[in-house]
């Protein structure tokens, strides 16, 4: 029997792939559901994978991680993922970023698929059955045990470390079944082959609570420190009045004692603690890493499409053209009303100041601001806030062709439980899907 245990996009594709290959397979669910993190992906749309030439999805990844996932993702491409689901009637857009959705459905319909795929392949699915620990015996997989349903309100379970802790071959083959009950309220159960797809550590409500790497570590594998990736970024007396405001398509600039250290273009969002979106979710992984270094500030080119020169000569054609605007409105043609009074004090100058006033150094100061606002100094990157983690499971301990540890037999590992962590744009569940895959069919055919 192969057991993989976590429900999520990895476990389902590991469960399914197995079953499929004709093994008897049980998904173990810690949570009352399958597919939390699918759901909730893409705002509740899914974003499904990223289009084009695998050897492009994989130059949004680090190399260190695009060269472990390669061989999966040729194996189980995001062609191979588009067309799971559109032969089962999603109908799916490619937006102009390369960012796959469903069209009119959602993330529930996505899942919906997918499950329809595990039942169809007599995948056993046992929610509400948190794996507690797992269980190794001479280097090989024995087996886990499973704890009592978790009540989500409560939060779920912490897991134990346990590499050997008890002889569960032993305990089982005593009972002369492949299972049977532990301490009250646990169950072990037997297995040579084992998938352990739990996750990472964000979103801990969802059920992703790190339980997976405890466990790793105790097999004997090397844990890299989980950070935070993807993750919104908490600013230094950040303004909660600018809440819910957003800056369309500008490129937001992180930078290390002066020096820029990562820049992301796109949307971003002003939250009650700092700032979100895509843009602050692009640089954040870089930003958390490099936190202890010293003072990390944002900054925002507010209108990258137009040079300095550009933005001089038009504040100097709405001055004359319009003497009697106030400042405030010159801006507001390039960012929200809301913020452009901000921008204007922030750069020293009045915001009602009639266009027609506005000397050389007080345009100059705006045009600065519009291609470089301060936005504050990093205070702290919230990992349990992130879409994903970095770090995880070292890569060089598991075989990118099979996903199987190097150090310990019948174990295999796959999805964020590993130290990868893709940008924003379907690239981290096109990883997860492909090596839940290959997880599935190595353990099948080892
Ligand atoms: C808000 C949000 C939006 C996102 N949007 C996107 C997107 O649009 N596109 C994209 O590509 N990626 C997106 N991601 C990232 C993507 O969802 C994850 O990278 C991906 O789901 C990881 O898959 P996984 O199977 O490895 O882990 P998970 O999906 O986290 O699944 C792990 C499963 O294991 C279960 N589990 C944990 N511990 C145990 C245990 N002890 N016993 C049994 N079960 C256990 C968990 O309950 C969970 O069901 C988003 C993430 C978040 C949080």
């Amino acid at each position: 029997m192969i057991l993989v245990v976590g429900a999520g996009a990895a476990g389902i594709f590991a469960a399914w792939r197995a079953a499929s290959l004709g093994a008897r397979v049980t998904l173990l669910e810690k949570t009352s559901r399958i597919g939390t993190k699918i759901l909730i992906s893409g705002g509740g749309k899914c974003n499904i994978t990223h289009d084009g030439p695998i050897e492009e999805v994989l130059r949004a990844f680090r190399p260190e991680e695009a060269r472990f996932i390669r061989p999966a993702c040729y194996r189980w491409t995001n062609r191979q993922v588009v067309e799971m689901l559109t032969s089962r009637g999603l109908e799916v857009y490619t937006r102009p970023d390369g960012r796959i959705f469903p069209v009119d459905g959602t993330a529930k319909d996505v899942l919906r698929i997918l499950r329809s795929y595990l039942d169809e392949a007599g995948v056993e699915v046992r929610l509400d059955s948190p794996v507690v620990d797992v269980h190794a015996e001479g280097g090989r997989i024995v087996g886990v045990t499973v704890g009592p349903p978790m009540p989500a309100h409560k939060g779920y379970a912490k897991p134990t470390a346990g590499y050997g802790a008890k002889s569960l071959l032993q305990a089982v083959q005593a009972e002369d079944t492949p299972s049977g009950a532990a301490r009250s309220g646990e169950e072990l159960i037997a297995c040579e082959r084992l998938v352990l797809a739990v996750g990472g550590s964000s979103y801990p409500n969802s059920g992703t609570t790190g339980d997976g790497w405890p466990w790793a570590r105790a097999l004997g594998h090397t844990v890299l420190k989980p950070q935070a990736a993807l993750a919104p970024i908490y600013l230094e007396g950040a303004d909660p009045e600018r809440s819910g405001v957003a800056l369309r398509d500008c490129v937001l600039k992180a930078r290390l004692a002066g020096k820029e250290i990562a820049r992301w273009r796109g949307d971003l969002l002003f939250t009650h603690h700092g700032v979100s979106g895509p843009c602050a979710l692009g640089v954040s992984r870089v930003v958390a890493e490099r936190l202890a270094q010293g003072e990390i500030a944002l900054e925002a080119d507010i209108v990258p499409n137009l040079p300095h020169e550009r933005l001089q000569e038009e504040f100097v054609a709405v001055g004359r053209e319009h003497p009697k605007r106030p400042v405030c409105s010159l801006i507001a043609l390039h960012l929200p009303s809301r913020l452009s009074d901000d921008l204007c004090r922030e750069s020293g100058v009045d915001p009602d100041l009639p266009a027609g006033r506005l000397d050389k150094r007080s345009r100059n100061r705006l045009v600065e601001a519009l291609k470089g606002w301060r936005l504050g100094a990093v205070r702290h990157v919230p990992l349990e806030k992130g879409e994903v983690v970095a770090g995880g499971v070292a890569l060089d301990e598991v075989d990118p062709q099979t996903m199987h540890s190097r150090l310990v037999e019948g174990l295999y590992l796959c999805g964020e439980i590993l130290d990868i962590a893709g940008p924003v744009g379907g690239y981290n569940l096109q990883a997860a899907f492909a090596t839940g895959y290959v997880a599935g069919e190595s353990a099948t055919h080892p």
